[in-house]
């Protein structure tokens, strides 16, 4: 087995409504935010995890293609060879299989414009007196905010066989298939939003990128 190409698909994540990606707790402030969102701790920043994308990404392909996952609720661990998720995501738990490396390489989706972050209260309703309970603050990215959206596709010489439709139902094969899929599940996740709370209106969406373009060699040394 050989790698034969690399692609790199470079875009932009809009956000259309506040999102929040659960950042760690470890500074705990009195009086401060009871969720706080991610941020670089180089810059301070909002940034989107690449595993974030990926996740969103997998798991809006999987539901709408469906699974064969072990248990309800876990993700494809097929492993056959014309599994759209399994080529190109790796199978899950399933280390004994034939389909190569995970084809695709999520980049962190660094924050390109200015930010502000809000503090959303949210509370509870208690259901039999109707009054509001435990209350807490969430901190969200506001709308309008843009990350630096990277997508990278390694394309095997074993990858010539792979087949996918593609938006108007025309059958693609090999790595146009591939790059086919990113596309989709990149559309579901824009159909779904990203983050928390996608439920109640947060972390909707808007992308735009251009085509993968193949990433051709060059000198790496300064002559
Ligand atoms: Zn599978």
């Amino acid at each position: 087995m050989k790698k034969v190409n690399h692609y790199i698909l470079k875009g932009e994540i809009e956000l259309l409504s506040g999102m929040r990606i659960g950042g760690s707790e470890d500074v705990l402030q009195i009086g401060g935010t009871d969720l706080t969102c991610i941020k670089d701790p180089s810059n301070g920043k909002p940034y989107i995890p690449g595993s974030s994308i990926k996740g969103r990404i997998r798991s809006g392909l999987e539901k709408r293609l469906g699974r064969d996952g072990k248990k309800l609720g876990e993700p494809c661990g097929c492993s056959r060879a014309d599994c759209p998720i399994c080529l190109i995501f790796g199978p899950h738990m399933n280390a004994a299989h034939n389909l190569g490396p995970t084809r695709i390489i999520f980049r962190d989706a660094h924050m390109l414009s200015e930010f502000v972050i809000e503090n959303k209260t949210e509370t509870g309703n208690n259901r039999l007196t109707g009054a509001a309970q435990s209350p807490r603050t969430v901190e969200r990215v506001a709308t309008g905010a843009k990350f630096a959206l990277e997508i990278a596709m390694q394309e095997f010489d074993i990858d010539g066989q792979f087949e996918y439709k593609d938006s108007e139902g025309g059958k693609l094969k090999g790595i146009d298939a591939m790059l086919e899929v990113v596309d989709h599940g990149l559309w579901e996740m824009e159909q779904m939003g990203i983050g928390a709370g996608t439920g109640k209106g947060y972390g909707q969406i808007k992308i735009h990128c251009g085509d993968f373009k193949k990433s051709e060699r060059t000198r790496m040394r300064s002559a």
